[in-house]
C-alpha cells in the first residue's frame, strides 16, 4: 500500500462545486470525474513515469481506474465531495476499492493520513504482505486492512511471488549493487521493491 501526498483540491473541481452545488456523487458528470482522476494521477499517485494503484500498487492508467473514496460514501454522505477522501484505485473485480465497496472500520489504514509502510511487510516465499509488526494496535490494523481490501487475493499473492521470484532468478550470483540496480529496473509494486532492497541480502 502506497502514501498518498494530497495536495491541494484543484480549482476546477472547487469551481464546480461552488457553481453546481451538487449534492450526490451522481451529480458530478463524467468529463468532471475524468478530469478529476487525471489530476490525482498525475500530481499524487505517479512514481517515475507510471501511476498505481495505492492499495494494491499495480500499474494504472485513466481508462482503466475509478475514484475511491476512502471513507465509503454509503457511511459518510457528508464526505461524498470531499477532495481529501479520493484517491484513484483500480477496477479489479476481487480486491481493493471493488473488495472494500462500503466496508468501513475505524482500524483501516488511510493512506492520505498515514504511512502504509509502517504497518506492512512481505512473505517472499508465498508473496503475501503481512503485518510489519507482531502485535499491538499496528497489528490488527495491517489485519483488518488487508482483509478488507483482500491484498493477499490469491492471484495478486501468485503476481508478486512471480515477480519476486524473477527477480531472485535474475539477480542469482551479482554483486549486492547490481542486485539493486535490477529491482530498480521492474515497475511494479514499488513498496515491495523497497522491501527487497532494504533486505537485500535475503535475495540468494
Ligand atoms: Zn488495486
Amino acid at each position: 500500500m502506497l502514501k498518498i501526498n494530497k495536495k491541494e483540491e484543484p480549482e476546477f473541481f472547487s469551481k464546480f462545486k461552488k457553481k453546481e452545488k451538487p449534492k450526490n456523487w451522481g451529480d458530478f458528470d463524467f468529463r468532471l470525474k475524468n478530469e478529476l482522476k487525471e489530476y490525482m494521477l498525475e500530481n499524487e499517485q505517479k512514481i517515475g513515469k507510471e501511476k498505481y494503484c495505492p492499495y494494491c500498487e499495480l500499474k494504472i492508467l485513466l481508462e482503466n481506474s475509478q475514484i475511491e473514496h476512502l471513507k465509503p460514501k454509503d457511511k459518510f454522505p457528508e464526505l461524498f465531495s470531499n477532495y481529501e477522501n479520493f484517491i484513484v484505485g483500480c477496477v479489479d473485480k476481487k480486491t481493493c476499492g471493488q473488495a472494500k465497496g462500503n466496508k468501513w472500520d475505524r482500524l483501516f489504514i488511510n493512506p492520505v493520513m498515514e504511512n502504509p509502510q509502517e504497518y506492512f511487510s512481505y512473505r517472499l516465499r508465498t508473496g503475501e504482505i503481512i503485518p510489519k509488526i507482531d502485535d499491538g494496535l499496528e497489528y490488527k490494523k495491517a489485519i483488518k486492512t488487508i482483509e478488507i481490501l483482500n491484498l493477499n487475493e490469491r492471484k495478486l499473492c501468485d503476481y508478486r511471488k512471480v515477480y519476486i521470484n524473477q527477480i531472485i532468478n535474475i539477480s542469482k550470483d551479482l554483486k549486492e549493487e547490481e542486485k539493486i540496480g535490477i529491482i530498480k529496473y521492474f515497475d511494479e509494486f514499488p513498496t515491495l521493491k523497497e522491501f527487497l532492497i532494504e533486505n537485500i541480502e535475503i535475495l540468494k
